[in-house]
């Protein structure tokens, strides 16, 4: 997405330039398969349709976006309970004030919260997630039967260790626009982008191996001879490629589990969330409800992600998975077909803590991607544009 951003910055200024991709696809963690009528995404992702760079660059009505109830039902002793945007549904969201998923007083802070457009800054900015929900005042009952599995989803680590900005950022954008995914898949993202550059300025299975100077060396002994590069890999590349110190980045996992169904146990496009605080299933949405193009005509399509890094890495994963699913929407879903589990390892960057990273690196050298700030769909978009306006305020046409 970086790598894409940089391009189209580049294009729309006239200058030409070579994006080397090492897969056999563009779209780097945006991916989605298309597996027997199925439109399987490489783990659960979304849109929020709120992002300021993606807005820009992105032509929503082309992709066609679906969109999530604001919202989510969560599962807690042995029940359903909603959750809903006050703003958004007024009704819904009266009736979720007295539901067990957290006080009153907790429904009463996010409202005023989302006035306010979840500002944090009078907490300290070394604190946790977690840290800062507690001292934001809300109830051990909300953090752990709603934010937990909320936020874990999106983080893609459940103790909450991510850093309060990442909170701040997310609950900001959920809250000024929509959830949604495109009809036809993720991948319809990056597409989109990648059809605006010319074909020939992009070259798939490239590896680049190292950089020496300008000199771009590819793993089959090619070397690309260039003005100025842009390292647009995830976190730790530019480092890798430069045979600079490794910089040990960490890494959030999940593991996305897709089921097909004869029935749906929702109807509705909202997302599920485990508020139990046991079983493998993090949340749980029918990405067929969201979009019917997602499945072939009278099947369903069940997206599961596990966030927690033991319950993914369970050699029973499935078993786990399928007795959580038995003992929240019956024994029926026993005939729910597994099509796939996609366990992926380097999701995102963990960031307890983030720092906007500059996009110079070097003499004529500069980088992007998700870990120039907080690690997401806009800022790996954001910091492509920044890469590539840095190089055409540097290298400006004479
Ligand atoms: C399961 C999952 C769920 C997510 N959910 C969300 C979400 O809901 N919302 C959100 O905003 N974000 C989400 N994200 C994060 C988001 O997808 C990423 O932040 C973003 O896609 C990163 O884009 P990028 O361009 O920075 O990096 P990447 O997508 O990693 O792109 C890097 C590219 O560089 C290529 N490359 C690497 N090394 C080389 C080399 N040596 N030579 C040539 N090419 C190379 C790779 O093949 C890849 O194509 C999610 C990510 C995952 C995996």
């Amino acid at each position: 997405m970086a790598g894409l951003a940089c391009a189209r910055r580049l294009h729309a200024a006239g200058r030409s330039f070579l994006l080397c991709e090492a897969s056999d696809r563009i779209g780097g963690r945006v991916a989605t398969d298309v597996c027997d009528g199925y439109r399987l995404d490489r783990g659960f992702q979304v849109l929020l349709t709120a992002y300021p760079e993606a807005r820009r660059l992105l032509d929503y009505d082309a992709l066609d976006l679906r969109r999530f109830y604001p919202g989510a039902l969560v599962r807690h002793g042995g029940k359903w309970h909603r959750m809903a945007d006050p703003f958004r549904h007024p009704v819904d969201g009266l009736r979720c004030a007295f539901n067990p998923i957290g006080s009153f007083a907790d429904k009463l802070r996010v409202a005023w919260s989302r006035i306010g457009g979840f500002d944090f800054s009078r907490h300290d900015p070394g604190l946790t997630t977690l840290e800062a929900l507690r001292a934001d005042g809300f109830s051990a009952a909300m953090i752990e039967r709603f934010f937990r599995p909320f936020l874990g989803g999106v983080f893609l680590e459940n103790r909450l260790e991510t850093t309060l900005r990442k909170l701040e950022f997310v609950m900001r954008y959920f809250a000024r626009g929509d959830t949604a995914i495109p009809a036809l898949g993720m991948a319809e993202i990056p597409r989109q982008l990648a059809a605006l550059l010319p074909a020939a300025a992009i070259r798939l299975h490239t590896r680049v191996a190292a950089i020496v100077g300008q000199g771009v060396h590819l793993e089959n002994g090619e070397v690309i001879a260039a003005k100025s590069v842009v390292i647009a890999t995830e976190a730790g590349g530019a480092e890798r490629l430069l045979g600079r110190e490794d910089a040990r980045v960490a890494f959030n996992s999940i593991a996305c589990l897709y089921f097909t169904a004869p029935f749906a146990p929702v109807s509705e496009p909202i997302l599920l969330l485990n508020g139990e605080g046991a079983g493998p299933i993090n949340n749980l949405t029918v990405l067929s409800a969201v979009s019917p193009d997602y499945a072939p005509p009278g099947r369903h399509l069940i997206s599961i992600s596990v966030v927690d890094p033991e319950a993914a890495a369970a050699p029973d994963l499935e078993e786990r998975v399928r007795h959580q699913l038995a003992g929240w929407f019956g024994a029926d879903t026993r005939a729910w077909k597994l099509l796939r589990i996609d366990s992926i390892s380097r999701a995102v960057p963990s960031q307890r803590v983030v720092s906007e990273k500059s996009p110079r690196i070097g003499k004529a050298l500069y980088q992007c991607g998700d870990h120039c700030g907080i690690a997401s769909l806009n800022t790996a978009l954001a910091s492509g544009t920044a890469a590539a306006e840095a190089f055409l305020d540097d290298f400006p046409r004479t």
